[in-house]
């Protein structure tokens, strides 16, 4: 993990190897301190915390988590007594979407034998990504804090004069999706409406959302963004985004049109000039939510997380690629 500075008061710690989890966190160093997404995992979280503590003096007031997913939350609990601010759903989603059980079970099944043995035969797609997983995170300890500072559309935080805008843009990668925007130092903290060099990973929302927030995020004119997965950018990391959800969709039409299935057209797709992103057979996630779209499905229709991982490794070995998530 790494401290950079992206403008006089705006901050962001990022991971380096870039794959699922690996999410950025950011900090404005003003008003208190605010702290944006808090980690994976506590070990992550406390690194965070160590890496701002060189450019701010105590603990952070608030803390702003961007979307309800866990790799954005689980290290809520570190912050006590401060103020956490998310979008309306958010409390309620991260209790379906992030519960820490689920993945700790996951990680302590991948040393067992028997239950590998049982995901080797169901699931080998799961058993690869804890496999992964276990690499570099350790989710024992996790207990959700829910956001307690609820907004609708937007909220403004004063800091010493300085304002930050949050505002809401879901449902587009997630239903609880929420930018920040430091108008004066021209930063957006994108959350996950923004991967950098690593495919996207969309759960809930549609496409029409997500490049219409996108296009917001052009027209607010930022110096620099902070995605949430991914180098620090510039507007190019908006557009690139764009163009790629654009040619994904554009993609799957076709298959779709051919009667082709969502696994089947990830595994034909070509990857143009986006195979040199992380994860890339993470492809199959968005082909599948632009089926969705075509055969009029709800963008909430739960996900079968085990189905998502299974295909995303058929994809990548069908490619002769390495399984990566
Ligand atoms: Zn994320």
């Amino acid at each position: 993990m790494k401290l950079q500075q992206v403008s006089d008061n705006c901050f962001a710690v990022l991971n380096d190897k870039n794959r699922v989890c690996d999410a950025n966190s950011g900090l404005i160093n003003r008003g208190g301190g605010v702290v944006i997404d808090t980690q994976s995992d506590l070990f992550h979280a406390r690194r965070m915390i160590e890496l701002f503590g060189k450019v701010w003096p105590g603990m952070p007031k608030r803390v702003i988590n961007t979307h309800e997913d866990g790799d954005h939350v689980w290290g809520n609990q570190l912050f006590e007594g401060a103020e956490i601010i998310a979008h309306r759903t958010v409390p309620d989603r991260m209790k379906q979407v992030a519960d820490p059980q689920e993945s700790q079970k996951l990680l302590g099944g991948v040393d067992h034998l028997l239950p590998r043995l049982l995901l080797k035969t169901m699931h080998p797609g799961v058993l690869a990504i804890g496999r992964q997983l276990k690499q570099d995170y350790d989710f024992e300890g996790i207990r959700l804090v829910l956001p307690t500072t609820l907004f609708d559309e937007r909220h403004v935080l004063d800091l010493d004069g300085m304002e930050v805008h949050l505002i809401y843009v879901g449902p587009c990668h997630q239903i609880g999706d929420t930018i920040v925007h430091v108008p004066s130092e021209r930063v957006v903290f994108a959350g996950d409406v923004i991967f950098r060099a690593c495919t996207p990973m969309g759960w809930t929302g549609t496409y029409e959302k997500w490049l219409r927030t996108l296009d917001l995020i052009i027209w607010l004119d930022p110096e620099v963004i902070v995605p949430g997965h991914g180098p620090v950018c510039g507007i190019e990391g908006a557009m690139e985004m764009k163009a790629y959800l654009e040619y994904v969709r554009e993609e799957s039409q076709r298959c779709f049109g051919q009667g082709l299935s969502a696994l089947d057209a990830s595994k034909k797709i070509d990857f143009g000039p986006y195979g040199g992103w992380r994860g890339p057979a993470r492809l199959y996630m968005n082909v599948e939510r632009a089926y969705r779209e075509f055969r009029h499905e709800a963008a909430d229709a739960p996900w079968d997380h085990a189905k998502v991982f299974d295909a995303v490794r058929t994809v990548a070995q069908a490619r002769g690629i390495e399984v990566e998530f």
